[in-house]
């Protein structure tokens, strides 16, 4: 969806490569992530800086990896112990992101286990909570659930940009992860990163990343760190010449979709989706709305909101897959332009007849 801003700055975000160019694995031997390189660690803390959405100073350890995916894989390592007599459980708050607990099972590891809804939740002794914010897939701004003595928590702030949802503070959890999938659509370049507090999980991450995949990617993520700059760099300007910069961009292509989306919702009146009340966003200092990346629609009729928009060529992902009922089901927001105006009229299409029947 951010493709038209991309092909609009032109060549300020190309690079050129040689082929004798960043051929070591090493980036920063001196660091602890000894695989991040310098420009994008100092790109990451600067843009954080610049959006006020997370406390990212020098004292805080940046691990990158491949996507926030390759990151959620390290944290579950580092967060458990092989001491334990049993496997961590792993909670989220339902709805919760549908690759939670896919990922967590996937490799039936000894370490840590999916365990499901955080809000029923009741198990003694440590666990790791998730925690999405906005969340993916209803945009809801959370907190943890669980809430008791022995509890690790990993916040997902993926969506936590100003083109989604106002910035409220800066976050300043023990461990948050970030991607430039979500913060400027670069999705294909797989670069995520965490800022962690406490340097004995960043190192376990680092190790768990080593073995994975010797590092990262040194070519994504010199495009991740000049992308990020030019965006700070737009961002700061202030002027005479001053152009829209790539949050405003995002923030107003988003709200005008939200609009599109919930006139038609409302039209053929069929499905709810949630409301949200505008706040003040320290990042452009005014009130702005939140334009979750997914819309989270509800069939009011208690139908199965997946099959029933499967029959009118839309395909969503159902609520089934996110830990609630098939009346909820996921529509993303982030398509090309061509695709999100099919949906619009796909979805104006869909009529209750007068036996009931869409
Ligand atoms: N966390 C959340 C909440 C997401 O929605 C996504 C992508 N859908 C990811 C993590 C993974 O992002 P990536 O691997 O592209 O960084």
């Amino acid at each position: 969806m951010y493709e038209s801003y991309w092909r609009k700055l032109g060549d300020r975000c190309s690079m050129v490569i040689s082929g004798n160019d960043l051929m070591s694995y090493f980036s920063n031997p001196g660091n602890l992530c000894w695989f991040l390189m310098p420009e994008l660690d100092h790109a990451i803390r600067r843009l954080h800086g610049v959006v006020r959405n997370a406390i990212a100073d020098d004292d805080r350890f940046i691990v990158v990896g491949t996507g926030s995916t390759q990151l959620f894989h390290a944290l579950l390592y580092a967060l458990s112990s092989p001491n334990e007599p049993e496997p961590i459980s792993v909670v989220a708050a339902a709805p919760f992101y549908s690759s939670y607990p896919e990922e967590t099972e996937f490799l039936r590891s000894g370490l840590y286990k999916w365990a499901g809804d955080a809000y029923s939740f009741n198990k003694d002794g440590p666990y790791i909570e998730v925690v999405t914010s906005p969340n993916n897939p209803d945009g809801a701004i959370r907190g943890a659930v669980v809430n008791r003595k022995g509890g690790k928590l990993i916040h997902d702030l993926a969506y936590y940009w100003p083109q989604y949802t106002p910035i409220t503070g800066r976050a300043n959890y023990d461990v948050m992860l970030f991607t430039f999938s979500k913060a400027t659509g670069h999705a294909g370049s797989r670069i995520g990163w965490v800022i962690v507090k406490d340097k004995e999980i960043a190192t376990k991450m680092v190790k768990f990343i080593e073995l994975n995949s010797i590092g990262v990617s040194k070519e994504s993520q010199l495009r991740a760190a000049k992308i990020l700059g030019v965006i700070s760099d737009d961002c700061l300007n202030s002027g005479p010449n001053k152009e829209e910069n790539f949050f405003e961009y995002g923030q107003h292509l988003m709200s005008e979709r939200w609009e599109k989306l919930r006139e038609v919702v409302k039209r053929n009146g069929v499905f709810s989706l949630p409301k949200y009340s505008p706040d003040y966003c320290n990042f452009s200092g005014e009130y702005t709305d939140h334009n979750p990346a997914y819309a989270w629609l509800k069939s009011k009729e208690g139908l199965n909101s997946d099959n029933l928009l499967r029959e009118h060529k839309i395909v969503t992902r159902g609520g089934t897959k996110f830990g609630v009922g098939s009346k909820y089901t996921r529509i993303s927001m982030l398509s090309s332009d061509d695709e999100f105006n099919l949906l619009l009229e796909r979805l104006s299409a869909i009529k209750v007849t007068t036996n009931g029947n869409y």
